[in-house]
């Protein structure tokens, strides 16, 4: 199923995980999906690594198992600066024929080490090329605070812009701490003509050393009320945990008022935290 027809009808609830490193990461991620399935996700999303195609199998390979073997829709990332064109057709008839309908499309991050191929120098190259290949649904990612090789929110959400009429037709943000950038990338979504819904993505940091890498790579902003949570807990793993997973359902239930069209969970394939939050937010998602 396309996730467009779930987002038609319902506030979507989603989990992003990430192929597991571990030699049995099969029964890691049968495991994973039994432990989301209580939760019922309306779909589970399977990143992958932005150095090539090696990665990417895995990612097919689990999203496919979360389709077929555990009954939970799923989406399959696909970060495009390290591949060619013909890469990227053989990436879409295995999708096919995993029975694959949804792609979160992406540029991936630039590594310096490994330059990027140049043919999909943009994730809307990647969107136009696959919407010319295929009857696929198309994610793709956005900035609440930018993104961070953006000169100004200006230009990125005008870049946003070129990437949605591209054929993109779902949103997924970048995890944020204060939903207040939320609100406000929202509106300037709106006035530039974004029309397609988008989904909160929220990670529930759940110990100093995440949060610290997080700020670091994505750029994200902490406000006051996150860093006291820090000071006060940082140096305690329980308290530090429960206190980012009580942080994250604070920015869910605000979400959920505000009438948000999706909320989606980088669990870092973490059932337990995962279970908490849903457990907390149920009676919400239907109200
Ligand atoms: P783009 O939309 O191409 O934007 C990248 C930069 O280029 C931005 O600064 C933008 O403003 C600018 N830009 C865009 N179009 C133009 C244009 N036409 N002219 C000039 N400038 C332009 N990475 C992975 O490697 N694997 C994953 O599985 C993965 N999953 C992700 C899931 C989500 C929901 C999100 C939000 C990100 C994910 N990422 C993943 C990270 C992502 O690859 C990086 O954030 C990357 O730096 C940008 O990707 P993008 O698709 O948003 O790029």
């Amino acid at each position: 199923m396309k996730v467009a027809d779930i987002f038609r009808s319902k506030r979507v609830i989603s989990f992003e995980i990430y192929p597991p490193k571990r030699v049995d990461s099969e029964s890691e991620i049968n495991c994973i999906a039994e432990n989301l399935k209580k939760f019922s996700p309306d779909f589970i999303s399977v990143t992958c690594g932005a150095g090539g195609k090696g990665d990417g199998n895995k990612t097919i390979e689990i999203a496919s198992a979360i389709k077929h073997v555990h009954g939970i829709e799923s989406v399959v990332h696909l970060p495009g600066a390290n591949l060619a064109k013909r890469d990227v057709l053989g990436i879409l008839g295995e999708l096919r024929d995993h029975g694959i309908e949804n792609i979160m499309a992406l540029r991936g991050d630039i590594d310096p080490g490994n330059p990027p191929k140049g043919e999909f120098r943009y994730a809307s190259e990647l969107i136009s090329f696959i919407k010319g290949n295929g009857d696929f649904n198309i994610l793709a990612g956005c900035y609440p605070e930018g993104h961070v090789e953006s000169a100004s929110i200006i230009e990125d959400i005008r870049n946003l812009k070129i990437k949605v009429d591209a054929g993109v037709d779902q949103l997924v943000t970048q995890l944020f701490f204060d939903n207040e950038y939320f609100y406000s990338f929202r509106e300037r979504a709106a006035i530039a003509g974004i029309n397609v819904p988008i989904a909160a993505g929220i990670m529930p940091v759940v110990n100093k050393k995440q949060v610290e890498r997080i700020v670091r790579l994505c750029g994200v902003s902490l406000p006051k009320k996150y860093l006291s949570i820090l000071d006060r807990y940082g140096d305690n793993p329980v308290a530090m945990r429960d206190a980012g997973i009580a942080y994250a359902v604070d920015q869910i239930v605000d979400l959920i008022a505000h009438g948000v069209d999706g909320i989606h969970l980088y669990i870092l394939n973490n059932t337990y935290v995962a279970s908490r939050i849903c457990e907390a937010i149920d009676s919400l998602l239907a109200a």
